[in-house]
C-alpha cells in the first residue's frame, strides 16, 4: 500500500540539510559516508548531540524507509558508527527521528538525532 507521504519540497536547494550537504552552509561534521553525513547540532540538547542525515533529500524517516530500505539502513549505521565514536555505547544513547507536526519536526530533510553523554530523562514530557 503506496505511503501517504508528505509532499517533497519543490527546491531542495533551499533545505537547510541539503545546504549542509553542499557544503554552502557550515557545520561540525563528525562522519561523512557515500550516502549519509553527521554533524553537531547548532544548538545541543545534551552533551553529544549530532544529526545524522542521508545525502539524498527526503522529507522524514516514514518517506524514506518506504523509499529506500537500503539507504535507511545505510542512515542507522552511521548513527551507530556515531554512538561508537562518540563513546556513548557503555552507558547508552537515544536516537530521535522527529515526524511532521505532532512529533515537533523543524527541518523537513530526514534527520536522526543521537544524542547522550550524560542522563537524558524521560522520554517525553506531559
Ligand atoms: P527537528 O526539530 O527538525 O527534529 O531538528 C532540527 C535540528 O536542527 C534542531 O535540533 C536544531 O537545533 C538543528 N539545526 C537547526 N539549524 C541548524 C544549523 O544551521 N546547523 C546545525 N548544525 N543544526 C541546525
Ligand atoms: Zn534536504
Amino acid at each position: 500500500m503506496p505511503y501517504p507521504s508528505r509532499p517533497t519540497i519543490a527546491l531542495v536547494t533551499d533545505c537547510l540539510f541539503c545546504r549542509i550537504v553542499a557544503g554552502d552552509i557550515p557545520a561540525t561534521v563528525v562522519r561523512e559516508t557515500d550516502t549519509t553525513l553527521a554533524f553537531r547540532d547548532i544548538d545541543p540538547k545534551a552533551a553529544v548531540h549530532v544529526l545524522v542525515v542521508t545525502k539524498e533529500h527526503f522529507v522524514d524517516i516514514a518517506s524514506l524507509a518506504q523509499a529506500d530500505p537500503e539507504l535507511t539502513g545505510d542512515l542507522m549505521e552511521t548513527a551507530a558508527v556515531v554512538a561508537e565514536t562518540e563513546g556513548l555505547l557503555a552507558d547508552g544513547f537515544r536516537l530521535i527521528f522527529n515526524t511532521g507536526a505532532y512529533g515537533g519536526q523543524e527541518v523537513d530533510h530526514v534527520h536522526a538525532h543521537v544524542l547522550g553523554g550524560e542522563p537524558l530523562g524521560p522520554m517525553v514530557c506531559k
